[in-house]
């Protein structure tokens, strides 16, 4: 039995089966964009950890802040004594990504955490108990982030869910455009949201909408600038806090520190995760200080939340993205990226779409060219079949037809060209054979 197979074996007897696995991979180390398997095989990275890795794995300068740190402090909990990095990560965070005129930061363990927080804050800001959300959303896998998150196979079984959630349908242009041009379609989607506050919940009952500026888990969907400038200024006109999750969009994936940057919007409060610290689990809220304020002492925190040694990889990591300039080099990504998902998209009429923004693109096959017709088997064929031939990838989207991009964003050309090649003749293999008829 290969090593390979015998970690995969022990796993499954050990673990439960809830346990997510989108592919058979195992991996024993890695540097850069590149993984080593349990057998000593290559992969080129096309999922970065679920959009962890931005500024590549095991980076030299992340190692050494963990190992300095853990020589120092491990731990004390924020709560009991205070301690440099921790204060230190916060007054980075708040001057990268100000909110307004003065900005506070709460630091948490993961993505779930910091939307569960967000939640919190925003009912104690407003002492309004309703918040809205959206469809294919997805928010993380503690009871109230299942509760916001939409897809039903990710919390089957788990209710009863949080109460005084409401849900609208996400903007998805190309799911439901249904042939509008973008104006109108913005202006229909608006007036869905201003007639949610007559018929489902009343605006004066709702504390926060929550909203991913780009859908990570339901298929890299970017919501339209107008949508997002739109729901700005009705949260303003109602008094909302608007929370922009960005866990997934974040730390340079999308070319800059923050999705919501190139919509030219900035919300109340925000959160984070993933790619902020190079692999150590640590998340964020970050929000104007005046609402961030209004959570009252003791609602918020946590044992291990901004951990030192969490805090120091984190400001590891966010000096290598910014020295290494890697919002400008997750746009050169991107564009690379684009440009070989519409060569695929030219000879495979079963790519729908191709999407995007910097290196957070993604394309979605459909049967007969028809949205509502998601091609789900054959990306599951071609992931597997990528995987198989060195290069790790996973699927997106509520009926994981979506193919999406992860990748370090210190891939070199020549893995990022190898690693789209191998893509490429997957989607040939799977996907041109299965061209419809009539075209
Ligand atoms: N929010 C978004 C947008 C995400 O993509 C995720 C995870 O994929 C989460 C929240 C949950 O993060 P975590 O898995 O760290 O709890």
């Amino acid at each position: 039995m290969s090593r390979n197979d015998d970690l995969l074996a022990r796993r499954a007897a050990i673990t439960p089966k809830g346990l997510p696995q989108s592919t058979l991979a195992t991996a024993t180390r890695a540097r850069g964009a590149i993984i080593i398997d349990a057998d000593g095989n290559e992969l080129i990275d096309f999922v970065g950890g679920i959009g962890v890795m931005n500024a590549g794995h095991c980076q030299q300068a992340v190692i050494d802040a963990i190992q300095n740190q853990a020589r120092n402090l491990l731990h004390t909990c924020i709560h009991v004594a205070t301690y440099e990095p921790y204060v230190a990560l916060c007054e980075r965070l708040a001057s990268l990504l100000p909110h307004g005129d003065a900005t506070k930061v709460l630091l948490l363990n993961s993505g779930a955490e910091a939307v569960e927080n967000a939640v919190k804050i925003a009912r104690q800001a407003t002492n309004r108990p309703a918040i809205i959300c959206y469809t294919d959303a997805f928010h993380g896998r503690t009871l109230l982030g299942m509760t916001l998150s939409s897809k039903v196979g990710y919390k089957v079984g788990c209710g009863p869910f949080a109460p005084e959630v409401y849900r609208l349908p996400f903007p998805n242009y190309f799911r439901s455009g249904d042939g509008l041009g973008q104006t109108e379609f913005v202006e229909r989607e608006l007036t869905r949201l201003h007639q949610t506050f007559v018929h489902t919940v009343a605006a004066d009952s709702v504390a926060a909408i929550i909203i991913e500026p780009i859908q990570g888990e339901g298929g890299f969907v970017p919501a339209p600038a107008g949508y997002l400038r739109g729901l700005r200024e009705i949260c303003d006109q109602y008094g909302i806090k608007l929370i922009l999750d960005e866990v997934q969009t974040g730390f340079g994936r999308t070319g800059k520190w923050a999705s919501y940057e190139h919509f030219g919007i900035t919300p109340d409060l925000s959160t984070w995760a993933k790619s902020m610290s190079g692999g150590i689990p640590i998340a964020a809220v970050i929000g104007r200080a005046d609402i961030m304020d209004a959570a009252r002492p003791g609602t918020v925190g946590g044992t291990f939340g901004g951990n030192p040694v969490a805090c120091a990889a984190a400001l590891a990591n966010i000096q290598i993205l910014e020295d290494q300039n890697l919002n400008d080099r997750a746009l050169r990504i991107g564009e690379q990226i684009f440009s070989r998902f519409r060569q695929f998209q030219e000879r495979c009429p079963v790519i729908g779409d191709v999407r995007g923004m910097g290196a957070m693109v993604a394309m979605e096959l459909v049967e007969d060219g028809d949205p509502r017709k998601p091609a789900a088997h054959l990306v599951t064929r071609i992931v597997q079949d990528c995987v198989a031939n060195g290069l790790l990838i996973i699927p997106a989207g509520p009926y994981g037809n979506v193919i999406r991009t992860l990748c370090p964003l210190t891939i070199t050309d020549e893995e990022l060209d190898r690693g789209l090649s191998i893509l490429g003749e997957s989607v040939e293999r799977h996907a041109i054979s299965h061209q419809p008829a009539t075209v």
